[in-house]
């Protein structure tokens, strides 16, 4: 479903992803960790293009990510992205959030587009919202609603960025339910996150990054009880 082989990217002179290689099949739910800097936020970037790498090959269910527009296009329609910070557009109601892409992206006639984000909203289960504004709803409502949001253009993969850790700690589960559920209905999923629990739960494999390489890859019963890495084994003494 992802296939990339020896990523490189560098901003100026600094060399923030060095040579990453990684393979994930459909289905597979693959959580990434390290150290702030380390490099995960513009790795899982360049999946989706957010941003450009200079060496390289990322491939997503069959297409080549290169400069050629329609590729790039193709990738994003297939991949939803979730953020810490929401990124939820402040003056347009729940709803409206999820009827954005569908509509003007897909050319989903809008009954219908209202049909699949009520559909979202409710396996969120927050439908009674639809009519409020981001502003008017709790952190973990606004992430589930760009969780909703995300899911309505019925993505194959889905990428999420540290999606709790701007959350106060009672509203982090009501986001991390929401992702189980997903992981469970087959969802390809990368997640950077610190929520080891949830890693325990649901990752395939958990893979840490330390200094733009992945060190470390492996399911979570080694990972978390054997790591090999002496830098994997600094990072989880810190964090568990
Ligand atoms: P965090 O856990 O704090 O979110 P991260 O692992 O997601 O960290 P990145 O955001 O990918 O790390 O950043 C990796 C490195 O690249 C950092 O040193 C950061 O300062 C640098 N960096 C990120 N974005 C840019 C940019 N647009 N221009 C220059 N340097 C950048
Ligand atoms: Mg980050």
């Amino acid at each position: 479903m992802i296939q990339v082989n020896d990523l490189n990217k560098w901003f100026g002179e600094f060399h923030v992803l060095k040579s990453l290689n990684l393979s994930v099949k459909r289905g597979e739910r693959i959580v990434i960790c390290g150290p702030s800097g380390s490099g995960k936020s513009t790795f899982i970037r360049c999946i989706n293009h957010l941003e450009a790498h200079q060496r390289g090959q990322i491939e997503v269910d069959g297409v080549e990510l290169n400069e050629d527009l329609k590729n790039i296009e193709a990738i994003r329609r297939e991949v939803g992205m979730v953020f810490q910070h929401f990124n939820l557009f402040p003056h347009l109601s729940v709803l409206e959030n999820c009827l954005l892409a569908p509509i003007w992206v897909r050319k989903t006639p809008r009954k219908e587009a209202i049909d699949t984000a009520m559909h979202y909203l409710e396996r969120v289960r927050i439908p009674e919202q639809a009519d409020k504004y981001p502003g008017q709803l709790s952190g973990g409502q606004q992430q589930r609603v760009a969780i909703a949001r995300a899911l309505c253009m019925q993505p194959k993969i889905m990428l999420f960025d540290e999606p709790t850790s701007a959350l106060d700690p009672e509203m982090i589960k009501e986001v991390l339910d929401v992702m189980i559920e997903l992981a469970g209905s087959g969802m390809t999923m990368l997640c950077v996150t610190h929520e080891m629990g949830f890693a325990k739960t649901v990752a395939d494999r958990v893979i840490f990054m330390d200094g733009g390489e992945i060190v470390e890859e492996a399911p979570p019963s080694t990972f978390f009880s054997n790591p090999t890495q002496p830098r994997t084994q600094a990072f989880l003494k810190q964090i568990l």
